[in-house]
């Protein structure tokens, strides 16, 4: 079974979903840079602190910090039988250094998945998103609906929808996400450790695509 591997793919593609049940079936730790950012963050370590200033300030976390920091996740004990890294790197310049702290430990990828997905579905999946206009808490109408239809369960105020779930903003950030990492899939695919899977389909289905590439059936 392959152990190593990056999922990549725009929001609303289900990559998190994914991430976390390739983790279950291929027993590795799915890691998304957000979650190793507050960790660091959390614990105050000295990686944490400098994150922690770039966050707070609303600033791109540098690529050195970053790189930094994921090298530091990947070398820790859970990480010894392999990985998901979900959602990074998402340049070229990242993905190389990747691959150097990799082949340093002897280690390299097993496989890149790209969750490829039609924007008419992310719109979809996207469309059943509500966030409370008052206090924020967020719904989703067909998988966590509030109790009464419209009104947030917490405060009682209106839902709304964001303006980042607004069909014009889906389409927008799918052009950029396409843009930006384009170069990356060739560079993965260069490599031959490539698979695109078809992410429009029901997370049944894209769980499947996935076990077939890491070879659990
Ligand atoms: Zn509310």
């Amino acid at each position: 079974m392959k152990t190593r591997f990056v999922f990549l793919g725009p929001p609303g593609a289900g990559k998190g979903t994914q991430a976390a049940l390739a983790s279950a079936l291929v027993g590795v730790p799915a890691i998304a840079t957000g979650g190793i950012f507050r960790e660091a963050i959390a614990r105050e370590t000295a990686m944490g602190k400098q994150i922690a200033q770039f966050v707070t300030s609303g600033l791109l976390v540098p690529d050195k910090l970053t790189n930094a920091i994921v090298g530091e996740r990947l070398s820790s004990p859970d990480c010894g039988k392999g990985f998901i890294l979900d959602g990074y790197p998402r340049s070229l310049v990242k993905a190389k250094a990747l691959d150097d702290f990799l082949r340093e430990s002897q280690r390299p990828l097993d496989g890149v998945l790209y969750f490829k997905v039609e924007a008419a579905v992310v719109m979809e999946r996207m469309g059943q998103r509500r966030i409370c206009g008052q206090c924020g808490a967020t719904y989703n109408l067909v998988s966590q609906p509030p109790q009464e239809a419209g009104r947030c369960d917490k405060c009682g105020a209106s839902l709304i929808v964001r303006s980042d779930d607004r069909p014009e903003a889906i389409s927008k950030r799918l052009d950029v996400y396409e843009e930006t990492t384009s170069p990356l899939l060739k560079y993965y695919e260069e490599k031959g450790i490539l698979s695109v899977l078809n992410a429009s389909a029901s997370v049944e289905d894209v769980s499947r695509q996935v076990a077939a590439v890491c070879g659990a059936r």
